[in-house]
């Protein structure tokens, strides 16, 4: 029941909502990804998080492994000691900004006709300021919810989670003890689901992961002039070809099915399975982002050969950006080491594994239940995330990592195409309406 005490506690929660988002957004917490020149913007805005939950009685505990690189995890005890907990995490970092790229400041927060403008916007300074205004509502109105909520507010993301998710899962594990779930990016958003005007709030229920591969070719350097057919450039150039021009078979992964299952329903037909990719790049917005999760990549990105236009160097190397379909690390390995051939030599510089959590089951419902509630025409679509994001990290501790993030957004604006671009923005009432979903989220899950 609506009362107008209820309204105004609603109105409340809205407004911190947006208000901490600004405030977070005009810390500059540019992650560069270099320790020499990064600044201390992580650990301001950690401790400004400390300072909002302190104010309501939640106390946490601030982390701050390298001078700078800050992150704060509080938990609130639920009122079920027997529920496993749940975990809500959100990266203070941001990726770095050309300012004149922008028609906004940057780091300005500012409101223009509707949409809050910067840095952040969504990725993801306003799900953090939505969690934080989100359990000071609950402690204000006296809300318990059901489940523990460990509360994680983290540095690094945007640099692999070394000085954030990554040292707390290593050196703290303790903290996510009882955690089985959480939720985070990316995900959340709705997208157009049919021609009526109903909407998917994409919910990421998996995530590929992201691996680095160093091919090198290796052989006696000699003067160009003489005749051998043996060339470390050439050799180490038909593997990156041949690597470049395979194509990995799709995975019919679980989130690639449901998401398959919702949006064929919505349309009437089901996808056909021989036009799947050119039926996926016609769907507005999801079209892209779904397709991009349907296989393993392997997209050479770094060449490293030679300095001397006359000499043949004894050595080629190239870096190929990969990644990987969850389950098919083998299949991918074996598959890589063939297409190079026998010349070249493979190593692994970072391998992390997919994830993928289950896309029904009673969590899923809640969310289910929390868009129905406050978006009558809204349906949670399961899909997997091309990208990686700190659940890869809280994975290895058995956490179940699930990207949603609420924004109800115009079936025109595509969020994902905020992530790291200039004039990043949200809709102001999507932020209103994150906070609402979110709320109903971490009471009952
Ligand atoms: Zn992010």
């Amino acid at each position: 029941m609506t009362t107008p005490d209820h309204a105004a506690a609603v109105r409340r929660l809205e407004d911190e909502a947006l208000e901490f988002t600004r405030q977070l957004i005009r810390i500059e917490s540019v992650n560069t990804g270099d320790l020499a020149t990064i600044g201390d913007g992580e650990t301001r805005a950690a401790r400004l998080v400390q300072e909002w939950l302190g104010e309501v009685g939640i106390e946490g505990e601030f982390f701050e492994p390298h001078p700078g690189r800050g992150s704060f995890v509080a938990r609130v005890p639920g009122s079920d000691s027997s529920e496993p907990a749940l975990l809500a995490h959100a990266h203070l970092d941001v990726v770095p900004v050309d300012a004149r790229d922008w028609t906004a400041p940057p780091f300005g927060a500012e409101v223009r006709d509707g949409f809050l403008y910067g840095r952040g916007a969504v990725d993801m300074k306003h799900f953090a300021g939505t969690l934080v205004a989100v359990v000071r509502h609950f402690a204000r109105t006296g809300v318990r919810a059901r489940r523990d909520l460990v509360l994680a507010f983290l540095a690094d993301e945007e640099a692999g989670g070394v000085w954030g998710s990554r040292w707390l899962v290593r050196n703290r594990p303790e903290l996510f003890s009882g955690v089985t779930e959480s939720i985070s990016e990316v995900g959340g958003f709705s997208v157009p689901l049919d021609a009526s005007g109903r909407r998917a709030y994409l919910l990421a229920t998996g995530e590929k992961g992201p691996a680095t591969v160093a091919l090198t070719a290796r052989g006696a350097a000699r003067h160009a002039s003489g005749l051998s057919s043996e060339n470390t450039v050439v050799a180490l150039a038909e593997a990156v070809a041949r690597i470049a021009a395979y194509e990995f078979p799709v995975a019919r992964t679980g989130a690639l099915e449901a998401f398959l299952d919702a949006f064929g329903r919505a349309r009437g037909r089901a996808f056909d399975e021989a036009t799947l990719e050119a039926e996926l790049a016609g769907l507005e917005i999801a079209g892209p982002l779904v397709g991009a999760g349907l296989r393993t990549t392997a997209t050479p990105t770094v060449l490293e050969a030679g300095g001397k236009p006359n000499v043949v160097p004894g050595r080629a190397s190239a870096l190929v950006d990969v990644r990987v379909v969850p389950g098919q690390d083998e299949l991918v390995r074996a598959t890589l080491r063939e297409l190079a051939g026998p010349d070249i030599v493979i190593e692994e510089r970072a391998w992390f594994r997919g994830t993928e959590s289950p896309a029904s089951g009673a969590f899923v419902e809640v969310l289910r239940e929390a868009i129905a509630v406050e978006d009558a025409q809204g349906e949670v679509v399961p899909y997997m995330l091309p990208a990686s994001t700190d659940n890869k990290h809280f994975s290895t501790l058995g956490i179940a990592g699930y990207g949603f993030t609420p924004l109800r957004v115009p079936l025109d604006f595509d969020v994902f195409a905020q992530f790291h671009a200039a004039d990043e923005r949200v809709p102001v009432e999507a932020l209103q309406f994150g906070a609402r979903v979110t709320a109903r989220v971490l009471e009952r899950a």
